[in-house]
């Protein structure tokens, strides 16, 4: 749907965002008969998958897992050409979803919402638009994504006499690269596919790295008839395991270090290792995040396979291979090559950790040092504000006028991920305190969060009430839970931005919920069939 007027709307729900979450969350409000709108300010659906369509954009979920569940035509429907499709092919597919389900109709794009405030008189929300909508709704349900609002952290991009492009918000006709001096800042899972992907391509490339990654190698079979069918065979399958592993993913942890000798761990991490996916990290040995031996073991594993990889080059090693944080407790990327294209004459790696980037110039990247490296193209891979910052960025107020932008600023807290106290009928997906902000296989805790939602209106409604808020008390009682469970493993005690830390002035919170995505989803079921008793029902 395309506007060009602004509207003046009276809806029961807007959904924000026009991703996975928000696609599925339109359509089972609307099942509900419920006049629901979602706003988008992207040019059409997909959420990150529309924005980060940048060279190697693709999954690191097996794609068969990534795809919704709740309707075996629609997942039999689609197939897959490989095991890890790219960034092309998974817009494809969210384009499928949309126009079997007949979602376009009820979608606003190029539409950003700029703010949202409650009235507690009337009991519903005003959202506006920068279109100059003005959207009066019941529920304003956020779909925002849990990695949608950039970093911009370095100055001086305006300058620079060349093309600079974010991972982001990568144009869809990209800058040429073909023979071409290309800097790229940033190696996170982003980074590592930029880089991967555009070696080859460029002129030069000089990769400017900061923070060692721990890298996997992917595996990525070419998936055609045989292959579609034996997943497509499995749907039941999945269907009943997905939702209740650790990481919603189909595999879980299937190993007890300390039933291994020696001799077996080995056997049992390279076999793992051998299946070139996120296995090595969500289904080896569950302990990688609990016990500080395990997970150095663990991590000397990974660490031995990437520095063979490096041929035994210091300067390579020292700035790739990570020495001071455990394997999994930063996000683990899946690589394609990565590590070899360091070996390529035509590519230099920049050690940036104690030589900071100062400022972007007109000719290049200018170090603290004073070192210029020249540049026709700047690709910035620098990381998402997650978790909060897509609605921080919203101007949210709810009873009396609070903020949501100075209350999370203050303190990151939520009910389950799922509201927050003296916001009522605000409802989210994908924010702090649950799986979905950060550690999980995102469709299938999106999936949960949506339904969950979607029983909650319903539930509401069939008892003749008309808002729902999250208690203080029950509020308490889950950010102490979220705490308890945090603090009795080891990702807390790292920095990336899985706390926040890479956000300056951020309060520090492990944002994902680390109980396992099994136990999410029964505490959240518990919740409703208990009727709700953390949230205030009027
Ligand atoms: P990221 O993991 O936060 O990485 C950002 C990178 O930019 C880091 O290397 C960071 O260094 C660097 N950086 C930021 N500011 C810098 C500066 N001023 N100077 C030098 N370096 C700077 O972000 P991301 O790579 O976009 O990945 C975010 C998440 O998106 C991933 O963890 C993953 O969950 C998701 N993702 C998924 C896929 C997939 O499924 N296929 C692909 C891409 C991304 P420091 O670490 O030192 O701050």
């Amino acid at each position: 749907m395309t506007t060009t007027e602004p509207t003046t709307l009276e809806l029961d729900a807007v959904v924000l965002g026009a991703g996975v979450a928000g696609l599925y969350q339109l359509h089972q409000l609307r099942e509900q008969g419920l006049r629901v709108r979602a706003y988008d300010a992207a040019g059409d659906v997909g959420g990150t998958w529309w924005w980060n369509r940048y060279p190697g954009a693709r999954f690191d979920s097996e794609g068969y897992i990534y795809q919704y569940i709740f309707d075996e035509k629609l997942y039999k429907d689609w197939s897959w050409s490989q095991k890890f499709p790219g960034q092309p092919e998974i817009e494809q597919w969210l384009h499928y979803v949309t126009d079997r389900l007949d979602l376009r109709r009820d979608i606003q794009f190029g539409t950003r919402i700029t703010a949202a405030h409650w009235d507690d008189e009337r009991g519903r929300w005003t959202v506006h638009t920068d279109r100059g909508d003005v959207v009066d709704t019941q529920f304003f349900v956020s779909c925002a994504g849990m990695l949608s609002a950039p970093v911009k952290n370095i100055e001086g991009t305006d300058s620079f006499a060349g093309e600079l492009v974010f991972t982001s918000s990568y144009p869809e006709q990209g800058p040429d690269l073909a023979g071409r001096r290309v800097g790229v800042v940033g190696i996170g899972a982003t980074g590592i596919q930029v880089i991967q992907t555009i070696a080859p391509e460029v002129g030069h490339l000089t990769v400017f790295a900061r923070t060692p990654q721990y890298a996997l190698p992917m595996k990525n079979p070419t998936y055609g008839p045989a292959e579609q069918e034996w997943y497509k065979n499995r749907f039941d399958e999945l269907r009943s395991t997905i939702p209740h592993t650790f990481t919603g993913f189909e595999y879980d942890f299937e190993h007890a270090w300390a039933d291994c000798s020696p001799e077996k761990r080995q056997e049992i991490l390279e076999d793992i290792y051998q299946d070139g996916s996120l296995k090595l990290w969500l289904a080896s040995f569950g302990e990688i995040f609990f016990v500080e031996e395990i997970s150095e073991a663990v991590s000397e594993f990974v660490r031995t396979k990437m520095r063979e990889r490096l041929r035994g080059d210091q300067h390579l090693i020292d700035t790739l291979v990570p020495v001071d944080y455990g394997f999994g407790t930063h996000r683990v990327p899946l690589e394609n090559g990565y590590l070899e294209v360091y070996h390529r004459e035509n590519v230099n790696l920049v050690n940036v950790r104690d030589n900071p980037i100062a400022r972007i110039r007109p000719e290049g990247i200018e170090l603290t040092d004073g070192t210029v490296h020249e540049l026709d193209v700047i690709i910035l891979a620098t990381g998402f504000d997650a978790g909060t910052g897509a609605l921080t960025r919203i101007d949210v107020r709810g009873r009396d006028g609070r903020s949501l932008a100075e209350e999370w600023g203050r303190d990151i807290r939520t009910t389950m991920g799922l509201g927050k106290h003296g916001y009522p009928n605000l409802l989210t997906t994908a924010v702090p305190l649950a799986p979905s902000a950060a550690l999980c296989n995102m469709t299938t805790c999106l999936q949960q969060q949506t339904e969950w939602i979607t029983d909650a209106v319903r539930d509401l409604r069939a008892e003749g009430k008309s808002t729902i808020e999250p208690t203080a008390e029950g509020e308490d009682a889950w950010v102490a839970h979220h705490e308890e469970v945090a603090s009795s493993t080891l990702v807390p005690r790292t920095t990336s931005w899985y706390l926040g830390s890479n956000i300056p002035g951020k309060p520090r919170r492990l944002l994902s919920y680390i109980g396992g995505v099994g136990t999410y989803r029964q505490k959240c079921e518990e919740e409703a069939a208990a009727g709700y008793p953390a949230f205030a029902r009027r």
